[in-house]
């Protein structure tokens, strides 16, 4: 309890020093600069943060991400499976980024690397000594057709996506008979283990 207290103080804290960062940031007009800039705070850019903040220093590294939230996406085979419950695999943003780090909250729309810049969807123009890309694999559900209906309607779900891994474990819940297909995509795909894990999962849990 003691240890989960501190963790939250810990984490307001840091949430303050990001938020006084961003302000204190979108007050400056022109270019700005960093010396490491990353796209994307997800999991290879929340890890770069961690391991290039402390070394370069205070205000040195940026990150570029829109979302206010991060997810462990490696834990939604878990959630789509019954063992996990959602709300454990996504924590604020500002919590897992290195707090020597800028967050901007914004989203890159264009990349000019013979001028060593990007300009966010906003129209802020920032200039890097190094990029790293890490803005991960787009999930594109409509281009396979009638999926996003379908994604209305019980039984159909997704567990690469946070709102459709919701639906995995009722889905399997309802399961009383009959065959179970599994299948394994020949895309490239977030994880290539997920797709057995789920069909490891489910049969452990329908033999159960
Ligand atoms: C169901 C599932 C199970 C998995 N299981 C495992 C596992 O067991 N083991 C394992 O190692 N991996 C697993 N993975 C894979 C792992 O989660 C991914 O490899 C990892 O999240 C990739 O990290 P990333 O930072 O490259 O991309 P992401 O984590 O997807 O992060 C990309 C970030 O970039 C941001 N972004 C996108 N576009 C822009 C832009 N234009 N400007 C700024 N920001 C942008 C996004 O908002 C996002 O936050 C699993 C994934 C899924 C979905």
């Amino acid at each position: 309890m003691a240890l989960a207290r501190a963790c939250c103080t810990h984490r307001s804290a840091l949430n303050a020093a990001h938020a006084v960062r961003r302000l204190s940031l979108s007050a400056k007009l022109g270019k700005e600069h960093f010396k490491l800039l990353i796209i994307g705070g997800g999991t290879a850019g929340a890890a770069t943060s961690n391991k290039f903040g402390p070394y370069l220093g205070a205000a040195k590294v940026a990150v570029i991400e829109p979302s206010e939230m991060h997810y462990y996406q490696a834990g939604w085979t878990m959630v789509g499976g019954g063992m996990y419950d959602f709300e454990v695999t996504q924590r604020p943003e500002a919590s897992v980024l290195n707090n020597k780090c800028i967050w901007i909250k914004d989203k890159v729309g264009q990349f000019s690397p013979e001028k060593n810049t990007v300009v966010t969807e906003s129209g802020r123009e920032i200039e890097y000594d190094f990029l790293v890309i890490a803005a991960g694999l787009q999930l594109r559900y409509d281009m396979i057709k009638g999926l996003p209906e379908a994604f209305e309607t019980p039984g159909v779900c997704s567990n690469y996506h946070r709102d459709y891994v919701k639906k995995t474990f009722p889905a399997l819940q309802r399961i009383s008979e009959g065959n179970a297909i599994f299948t394994f995509p020949n895309t490239p795909v977030k994880c290539a283990g997920a797709p057995q894990k789920i069909c490891y999962l489910s049969d452990a849990y329908l033999r159960k």
